[in-house]
């Protein structure tokens, strides 16, 4: 056998793949399977971003470009930044990357080295522990749970830094709560962050998808003094359904976007030149597409949510965003994997356990599904729950 490197062995492979991938492989033999494990919209992308991207390649947009973007591409996006967020970014203080995931990867690579700590919250986003030790930094998980929605305090956060620290992830709303901030929380956090002077990297990639009047406060927005210890993390996968398109951004400090663009320029260099006409088109365009999907989401979750919590065993708190829902299973007595591939095997529905967050007590289903598939999903994981309690 070959000797990889060390870093290999330390990192997982994405829990989340390789239950969806064996979803697919059941579909695949004509099992009917219900699958809640999708963190992607089930939208098409809308029709005019898509037309775009088509102008674009036909104009003969298929050359190499920019490392750090198109320059069309990047002003929009700082013109987004400051009209949307409240945020003063200069284009030049903007990269596009591939995706918003390859900003985080970007991001760490950049500025986590080894004795640098990172702050995460638990349940998180399972890239993001993984990301720090492939950089040979230490991800801090600090636990938080549904009596508090799934939030970090500031008390928790204080408590957890050290001379070591060196960053604090904060993602709302968050995949896999759902969770959104509040104006005042997010208030209280960057007073932390700038008291014990770390830096912050908001992922702010799913800042469009809201229910209930909930309101999505940019960090960086707070002010001169958390500005200046602000990076922005966002992308085009989400609110605009174009997960396969791969584009997302990083705004942030000179020096820092400059790094990342020397790391892009000698790994993926530039992001799929006639793609970011899309993205262009994206957000110059109409903004209704947003609220067309987000009005679908709203109601699957009215639904999925009233199912869910009626089940005996499963407590589930509502989340104003996103398009997940996290119930607790610990009254089943189930661990979260054992949960996930036994309602997989004999009920057919796909599920993610909640381990792979950091959070063994809960599983997350994703409501980017069909309203009749969420009907008859949840009559078969209501029977499964049954049958163990
Ligand atoms: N951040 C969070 C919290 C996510 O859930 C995802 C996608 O699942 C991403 C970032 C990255 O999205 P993409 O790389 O598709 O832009």
């Amino acid at each position: 056998t070959m000797k990889l490197a060390q870093r290999v062995s330390q990192v997982t492979p994405s829990i989340t793949l390789a239950i969806a991938a064996k979803a697919k492989a059941m579909k695949a033999e004509g099992i009917d399977v219900c699958s809640f494990s999708a963190g992607e919209p089930d939208f098409d992308t809308p029709a005019h971003i898509k037309a775009a991207a088509v102008k674009a390649l036909e104009d003969g947009k298929t050359k190499y470009g920019a490392a750090s973007g198109e320059p069309g591409l990047r002003d929009a996006i700082a013109r987004k930044l400051s009209f949307e967020n409240n945020l003063d970014f200069k284009p030049e203080n903007i990269i596009v990357t591939n995706g918003g995931k390859h900003s985080l990867y970007n991001l760490i690579l950049a500025l986590i080295e080894p004795g640098d700590e990172v702050i995460i919250p638990a349940p998180y986003w399972l890239s993001y522990p993984e990301m720090v030790t492939l950089a040979g930094g230490k991800s801090v998980i600090v636990h938080t749970d549904a009596a508090n929605d799934y939030k970090i305090t500031p008390q928790q956060l204080r408590a957890s830094i050290t001379p070591n620290t060196k960053l604090f992830i904060l993602n709302s709303p968050s995949n896999p709560t759902g969770m959104v901030y509040t104006p005042e929380e997010i208030k209280a956090i960057a007073d932390v962050i700038v008291e014990k002077d770390i830096l912050v990297v908001s992922d702010e990639i799913y800042e469009k998808i809201l229910y209930d009047g909930a309101k999505h406060v940019s960090i960086g927005s707070l002010g001169a003094e958390i500005f200046a210890r602000t990076i922005i993390s966002n992308g085009f996968a989400k609110g605009y359904s174009m997960t396969g398109w791969r584009i997302g951004y990083l705004a942030g400090p000179d020096d820092l976007i400059k790094a990342t663009i020397t790391i892009q320029s000698h790994s993926t260099s530039n992001v799929c030149t006639f793609a970011q006409y899309g993205a262009i088109a994206a957000l110059d365009g109409d903004q209704n597409c947003i609220e067309e999907m987000r009005l679908a989401f709203a109601k699957r979750r009215e639904v999925m949510y009233d199912r869910l919590n009626a089940i005996p065993g499963l407590n589930c708190p509502k989340p104003d965003g996103a398009f997940y829902l996290l119930p607790d299973i610990k009254k089943t007595g189930l661990k979260s994997l054992d949960f996930c591939n036994k309602l997989l095997e004999q009920h057919q529905v796909a599920v993610i356990p909640g381990i792979a967050f950091g959070a063994d007590d809960t599983v997350r289903l994703s409501y980017a599904t069909d309203m009749a598939t969420i009907e008859k999903g949840m009559d078969r994981l209501e029977k499964f729950v049954r049958s163990k309690i």
